[in-house]
Order: C-alpha cells, then sequence, then structure tokens
C-alpha cells in the first residue's frame, strides 16, 4: 500500500477562497473582519510567523495591525494595549504571539483577552467550551488538521485516533476535538511507556511531539491515516516532521507532508476564526447599511 499524500496547500487555499467570499459578503454591510497581533521582543521564529499571519489577512481581504512590543515593555502596557483592543469594534480578533518573555505571565495575558475575540482559542473560556464540544474558537492547527480529514472524508467515529503530544496548543485540544466526534481517543506524551503498544492500534494517528523520526514504519498500523504535526528544523536547514515520511508512505493509507501538510492549514484557520467572529459580531450588531463612499 502507498499512502494519497494529503495536500495542504491545495485544501488551505480552497478554505481561504472560502474565507474571502465570506469577508467580501461582509464587507457589503461594510464590516471588514480585523485581526491584531501583539508581539513582544525579536524572537526570529515568531518574527516569521507573524509576517505570514499578517500578509494571509492581506490575501483574503482582512485587516490585520500588528502590536510589536520592545523585549522589555511590561505587563501592565500589553493589557492596556490589549483592553483597548478588546473595545475596538473595528477588531474581531485578538492573538498573543507566543513564547512571551519571562518577565510577562502567559496566562494572565491570555485571560486579558475578551472571550468573544479569543482567535487562537487559548482563554480558559473557549478551553471549557472545546471540553464540552460548544466551542467557537477551536485552536488553528488541531482545527487545521480536522478540516485535512473532512477534506479527505476520513471517517472518525468509532476509530481508534492516537495523539502523540500532549500540549495545551496542540495535542489535549486535538484530542478532545476527535473525542469530540465520536472517536476512541489516546493521548501519549513523553512519559508514555512504550509508544508503540498505541500507535500500532491508531486507524488515525497524529504526531504532535516535535521529536524528528519519532514514528517509524513498524509502529504504525498497515492502512492507518497518519499526520504529522511537527516541525522539526535540521541542522542543514531543512524542516521534516515527526513522521519518517518515506517509510511510513509505503503502509499508510494517507499522510501528511513537512512541509506542505498541516503547516499551512494553522494560518487558514485563524482566518476562519477571524472571519466568524466579525460575522457573530454583525449579527450582534443587526444590519447595516453599506457605506456610500
Ligand atoms: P510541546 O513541546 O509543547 O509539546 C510536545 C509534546 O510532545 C509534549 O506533550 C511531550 O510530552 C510530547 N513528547 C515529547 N517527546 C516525546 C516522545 N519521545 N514520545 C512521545 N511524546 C513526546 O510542542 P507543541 O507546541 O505541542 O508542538 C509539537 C510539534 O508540533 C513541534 O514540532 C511544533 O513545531 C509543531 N507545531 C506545528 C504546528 C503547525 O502549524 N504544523 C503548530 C504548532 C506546533
Amino acid at each position: 500500500m502507498v499512502a494519497k499524500v494529503i495536500d495542504g496547500n491545495a485544501v488551505a487555499r480552497l478554505v481561504r477562497t472560502e474565507c474571502r467570499q465570506r469577508a467580501e459578503t461582509l464587507k457589503a454591510r461594510n464590516i471588514q473582519p480585523g485581526l491584531a497581533v501583539i508581539m513582544v521582543g525579536n524572537n526570529p521564529a515568531s518574527g516569521v510567523y507573524v509576517r505570514n499571519k499578517v500578509k494571509a489577512c492581506e490575501e483574503v481581504g482582512l485587516r490585520s495591525e500588528l502590536h510589536h512590543f520592545h523585549e522589555n515593555t511590561g505587563q501592565a502596557q500589553v493589557l492596556d494595549v490589549i483592553d483597548g483592543l478588546n473595545r475596538n469594534p473595528a477588531i474581531h480578533g485578538i492573538l498573543i504571539q507566543l513564547p512571551l518573555p519571562p518577565h510577562i505571565q502567559v496566562r494572565t495575558v491570555l485571560e486579558a483577552i475578551s472571550r468573544d475575540k479569543d482567535v487562537d482559542g487559548f482563554h480558559l473560556y473557549n478551553v471549557g467550551g472545546l471540553v464540552v464540544g460548544d466551542t467557537v474558537f477551536p485552536p488553528c492547527t488541531p482545527y487545521g488538521v480536522q478540516r485535512l480529514l473532512e477534506h479527505e472524508r476520513i471517517p472518525i467515529e468509532g476509530r481508534n485516533v492516537v495523539v502523540v503530544g500532549a500540549s495545551n496548543i496542540v495535542g489535549k485540544p486535538m484530542a478532545l476535538m476527535l473525542m469530540q466526534k465520536n472517536a476512541t481517543v489516546c493521548i501519549c506524551h513523553a512519559k508514555t511507556r512504550d509508544l508503540a503498544q498505541f500507535t500500532i492500534l491508531a486507524d488515525i494517528l497524529v504526531a504532535a511531539a516535535g521529536v524528528p523520526g519519532l514514528i517509524k514504519h513498524e509502529v504504525v498500523k498497515t492502512g492507518a491515516v497518519v499526520i504529522d504535526v511537527g516541525i522539526n528544523r535540521l541542522p542543514g536547514g531543512g524542516l521534516v516532521g515527526d513522521v519518517d515520511f518515506d517509510q511510513v508512505r509505503q503502509k499508510a493509507s494517507y499522510i501528511t507532508p513537512v512541509p506542505g501538510g498541516v503547516g499551512p492549514m494553522t494560518v487558514t484557520m485563524l482566518l476562519c476564526n477571524t472571519v466568524g467572529s466579525a460575522e457573530r459580531f454583525a449579527g450582534r450588531e443587526g444590519p447595516r447599511p453599506a457605506s456610500s463612499t
């Protein structure tokens, strides 16, 4: 068996086209979805991610604004800016680019974001919503994985899902989202003993550990769907996932490549969450006339 390689770039393009159409519908009501990105410090990787987010907004007709603070900026100043953005009706999504410098408490800053503008889905209110299967802001990376599975019409209900990685931003929300779809879910992490005894049972295996080559073909069930969330930079500069792509591809039914699999979906789902937030805002506002200018 040779797996079908899921083309994340192609699916991301389709979803972005949907987002653009939804943004145009809102424009007819004089509403342009707006995203505010807050970055503190000069982490080079964060700089790349932030630029990608701003560029992606432009591509689909969203307004974006970047609030880039110096490394030494105090927490109070960041909280002040969030407060202003919470009140700003032109902003429908606020995200904090992580990591933050150590003198800023991540939880305090995340909890300061209005739960109605929490497009990353990291506010405890939205985390709770995810647990009970009722959030409007699914965290972007697992949301992207779910969208890839839906696009490929891969059934989830009743299947064995193994998620390798238990972080708050990927592994845990991924497990909750697939449990909500009635999968039988197992979460593995760095302290799991004998990882293979779990992964070999997976009909759908999601690797999100950040360990290159962790998932080799002998730990994968024949015909499994293998989703590689990992992004690992090799010493030579190339990017690889957590899955031994060439070997596992010979055994799986579907597989995502790195790059070009889950990666392009993450920013795309951020756009979806921002547009969705603006649509809910429009619903609360009631009908507004289109601008005559
Ligand atoms: P993290 O470091 O916060 O969490 C990693 C998780 O993997 C932890 O739960 C840890 O216990 C587990 N783990 C580590 N080594 C393990 C091992 N040997 N066996 C089993 N479990 C192990 O990382 P994260 O933020 O969740 O990201 C995970 C990976 O996904 C990274 O490579 C990251 O770059 C990538 N990522 C990709 C995207 C994307 O858009 N594709 C988005 C976010 C993260």
